[in-house]
């Protein structure tokens, strides 16, 4: 087994048992691979593993990839999502070539997505990024632009919203894990929208995300190994 292989099981593995704790049904957690950094190699040893969905963080890196691993007849269809920062002079290629964006973190984003997605593609499933910990160096609306965000992004045309998405101050402090996921989980549940999406829980606090609700978790590190940033 390759080490990709390996880690993907001990992955699986931690987030049954995580669903087991939190007395939730495990299909109720997505898990998006984020193999930001590394080679399709790397990708396609994730999928010869049984894994179709990846995230991918810079624009240029990700839309080479989705071309390089586009299927080609054979092979499962892989699902991209992309989970960075995103400028608005970026948009075009994302609407393109991913199904999903995680970090519309302000209208303008989120108006160029939708008027850019191609027509013959499914709409665009998007979540709203929020700063949950009040830090300036984070991307994400605060929760107070998020009430007038998030409805005015679900009225647009070519978007599909399906929910919000955080990366919260790094801590190894379980409860402050939990306090800022549950932030996220209640300003979705504070929202008079349909939303079934909460993509929070990274390598070092899936257990928490799982408990605290999360139905997508964004899993580097302990599938791939550490990046190495050029
Ligand atoms: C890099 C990244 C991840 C993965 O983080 P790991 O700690 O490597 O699991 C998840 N979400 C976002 C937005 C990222 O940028």
């Amino acid at each position: 087994m390759t080490s990709i292989a390996a880690n993907l099981q001990a992955v699986r593995a931690r987030i049954a048992a995580a669903c087991v704790a939190a007395g939730r049904r495990v299909e109720s957690v997505q898990l998006l691979a984020v193999s930001k950094t590394w080679p399709a190699a790397s990708v396609r040893e994730a999928v010869a593993a049984g894994q179709c969905a990846f995230g991918e963080n810079y624009v240029q890196e990700g839309v080479d990839k989705v071309a390089e691993l586009a299927n080609k007849g054979s092979g499962p269809r892989l699902e991209w999502h992309f989970i960075g920062p995103l400028q608005s002079n970026k948009t075009r290629p994302v609407a393109e070539n991913f199904s999903w964006v995680h970090s519309v973190d302000r209208l303008k984003i989120a108006e160029r997505l939708a008027a850019q997605r191609p027509p013959g593609l499914a709409p665009l499933q998007v979540c709203i990024q929020v700063n949950v910990s009040a830090e300036a160096s984070k991307s994400g609306c605060s929760p107070e632009q998020l009430a007038v965000l998030a409805p005015a992004v679900a009225a647009l045309p070519g978007l599909k919203l399906r929910g919000l998405m955080a990366i919260p101050e790094a801590s190894d402090d379980m409860a402050r894990q939990r306090e800022q996921f549950a932030m996220l989980r209640r300003l979705r549940d504070s929202l008079a929208l349909d939303l079934d999406t909460l993509s929070m829980g990274m390598s070092h606090d899936l257990e928490a995300a799982i408990m605290e609700g999360s139905t997508l978790l964004r899993i580097g590190t302990a599938i791939f190994g550490e990046r190495v940033y050029a």
